[in-house]
């Protein structure tokens, strides 16, 4: 009998492991990078770690180049030609160090806000900012990507809170999932992992992207809509839900500011509305007056008006229930045939409210009002710089976080 050669198919690739979280994209999946020699020699992902279970994308294995990409910078360099001719030459960083000094110590002693800091999407821009602090300059910035901001400040701005590059939809009890206009190489892996316990559960996933790649790939169905235009499907399907009175009123009233009141005219038209002590209200509909937002039991009036002030729902709904907004009025910017945003109303509506569920799970809302259960809505939505990345995109996102609101 022939004797097979021993062969060992798992060398070491390394002589140590750290462990981190990848830096290639804004889901910060855990890595395991392998040092040889005191070298990056390799990453792998994290079984361990909860965002990304091992999973580690392409983009995130070369993360690798971040260190050995023969284009990367390896010492300061200083320019000795004309400005835009190439030239450089590689100092000592105890030289670039004494240079930066001797720029920067006589404006930190006379004038330290003159410096304006201005840093690249650095990662670490909490540290840069404390350094730019301790120096002494409110002057200070970084740039961010416009798609993560504008959904930021809108998530923000609309529902006080963003969170659509660190928060997850409820992969375990959405049965609906809209995308709109989500790039492959964004939410990489967290996605992909919840796209799978959505798919495996027979929930149904719904891809809004001019092109049906990646993701809206693997979707049940899918939306090729003209880029820039989602904002105005977004407010179709709000239309459609005003018009067949899918909305949840209940919600709105209680917890949002639909009930508040806006001045209807004069220097303070378009505000809301405050009492003698500056302070919003609505109409109670117990007793049809005044009553603070915020107070015990207290029951807003979606449908008051006041001294000739209507509340912000009624100016939603005469604005959005505009036939301007109609599926027939849109479809053609959008690129989306009407009966096909009417059908993703009725689908939306259906799921949101035919099959509602009611989470075991007493709370106390801010009110101070008792509740036993908490009812949910399995309808959840994930987007990003598709939308996002438009000179529309702040008020598309504005738009798709007033969709979830009075989807309740
Ligand atoms: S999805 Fe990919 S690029 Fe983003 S953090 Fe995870 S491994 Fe890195």
């Amino acid at each position: 009998m022939t004797v097979q050669p021993k062969i060992d198919t798992s060398p070491a690739v390394s002589d140590e492991i750290r462990k981190t979280t990848c830096y290639m994209c804004a889901c910060r999946c855990g890595i395991n990078v392998h040092l040889k020699s005191g070298k990056v020699a390799y990453i792998e992902g994290n079984r361990d770690h909860p965002i990304n279970k091992g999973v580690l994308c392409a983009k995130g294995a070369s993360g690798i180049m971040q260190v050995t990409a023969p284009s990367r910078l390896r010492a300061p360099l200083r320019r000795v030609g004309p400005r835009g001719s190439g030239a450089f030459e590689e100092i000592s960083w105890d030289e670039a160090l004494e240079l930066a000094v001797s720029w920067m110590k006589p404006l930190r002693e006379t004038a330290p806000e003159k410096l304006a800091f201005f840093t690249g999407r650095d990662q670490s821009q909490s540290f840069t900012g404390w350094w730019a602090q301790a120096f002494g300059t409110p002057n200070y910035a970084a740039h961010g990507g416009f798609c993560s901001v504008n959904m930021a400040a809108a998530g923000i701005y609309t529902i006080g809170g963003a969170f659509w590059e660190f928060g997850q939809p409820d992969w375990e009890r959405t049965k609906l999932f809209i995308l709109f206009g989500v790039a492959e190489d964004h939410d990489s892996n967290p996605i992909k992992i919840g796209l799978g316990k959505l798919k495996a559960r027979g929930a149904k996933v719904i891809g809004v992207n001019p092109i049906r790649t990646g993701y809206n790939a693997v979707a049940d169905d899918w939306l090729g809509i003209t880029p820039g235009t989602d904002g105005l499907l977004i407010l179709s399907l709000i239309h459609c839900l005003l018009v067949a009175g899918k909305v949840d009123l209940e919600y709105l009233a209680k917890f949002t500011n639909a009930p508040l009141l806006v001045v209807e005219d004069g220097p303070e038209k378009g505000l809301i509305l405050k009492n003698a002590e500056s302070q919003p209200f609505v109409i109670d509909r117990r007793t049809g007056a005044p009553a603070p937002w915020d107070g015990k039991g207290v029951q807003p009036d979606l449908g008051a008006v006041y001294q000739g002030n209507r509340t912000v729902f009624q100016h939603m709904a005469e604005r959005y229930l505009s036939p301007d907004y109609a599926p027939e009025a849109v479809a053609d910017r959008c690129g989306i045939p009407a009966a096909r945003i009417h059908a993703l109303a009725a689908e939306l509506a259906r799921v949101a409210f035919d099959e509602a569920i009611e989470i075991n799970q007493s709370w106390t809302d801010f009110r101070g009002d008792f509740h036993e259960t908490m009812p949910g809505r399995p309808v959840s939505f994930h987007a990003m710089r598709g939308i996002s990345a438009h000179s529309n995109g702040f008020q598309t996102a504005r738009a798709l976080h007033l969709l979830q609101i009075v989807l309740g």
